[in-house]
């Protein structure tokens, strides 16, 4: 499943690909992953609910 989030470089939404999730010290996740477009990495906080969608 694609998730989106917002690109610094292409200033826009991106789909990320090699998504990882992090979980961290407060209880949510972190989803670290690479902008299809021109590689950059991207990280987006997900909420727990949001989180059990890609795992
Ligand atoms: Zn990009």
């Amino acid at each position: 499943m694609a998730l989106e989030g917002r690109c610094m470089r292409c200033k826009t939404n991106r789909e990320m690909k090699s998504l990882r999730l992090e979980k961290t010290k407060r209880g949510t996740y972190l989803a670290r992953g690479i902008c299809t477009k021109c590689g950059t990495k991207m990280a987006k906080i997900l909420s727990v609910e949001q989180a059990q969608k890609y795992k």
